[in-house]
């Protein structure tokens, strides 16, 4: 079944998403304060809340990007692969990754690894949205900052897409529960 627009509903509105990116910004200030803060992005997924994000915090605050693939159409194929990395080295420094949701956790869990090797400062932990009835048993991921909590169905904008469509609209978006059985979520 293709899916378009017309089969998701407005989960999350723009007013209260940016309300919680100022909450969690405030609470990121507060313990990064006077630290070497590098905000990691995972890409695609997390450049719109990325540059809400960022733009709150302070402006000796570095960016980077790196990307994972994980995810095909709307379902997690469990297969991780990095595509491109970070262009600086992060030893000393305190990293915040920046991710646009947490499903099975698979993802972070396999990123966090990686990374934790470089000799950064600190690694912490960033999300917009998290499904935490998702998480694989065997996967160990904190999350330090999440944005919501959410059940488990499947979303898009504000960065998440569907088929690489709808990352630009401003509120999060919810499969329609009438929908999600046709559509095989
Ligand atoms: P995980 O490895 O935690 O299972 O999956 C994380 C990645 O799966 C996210 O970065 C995101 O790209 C994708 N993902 C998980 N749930 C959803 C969803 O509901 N909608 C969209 N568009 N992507 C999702």
């Amino acid at each position: 079944m293709e899916l378009s627009l017309k089969d998701f509903e407005v989960f999350i509105k723009e007013e209260t998403i940016q309300a919680r990116i100022a909450e969690m910004a405030e609470k990121i200030c507060a313990d990064f304060e006077g630290k070497d803060l590098v905000a990691v992005g995972v890409l695609k997924g997390s450049f719109v809340f990325m540059a809400d994000l960022v733009r709150h915090l302070p402006p000796e605050t570095t960016c980077d990007f790196l990307r994972v693939s994980s995810y095909e159409g709307v379902k997690s194929t469990g297969k991780v692969r990095i595509d491109f990395d970070l262009t600086q080295p992060i030893q000393g420094k305190d990293v915040l990754i920046i991710e646009d949701i947490i499903d099975t956790g698979l993802t972070m869990h396999c990123l966090m690894q990686r990374l934790s090797v470089r000799g950064a400062n600190s690694i912490s932990l960033c999300t917009l949205l998290d499904k935490p009835s998702r998480r694989k048993d065997d996967v160990d991921v904190s999350v330090n900052y999440c944005g919501f909590k959410i059940e488990n169905r499947f979303v898009l904008g504000y960065g998440l897409d569907l088929d690489g469509k709808y990352r630009n609209l401003r509120d999060v978006y919810a499969l329609r529960s009438e929908v999600e059985e046709a559509a095989g979520y």
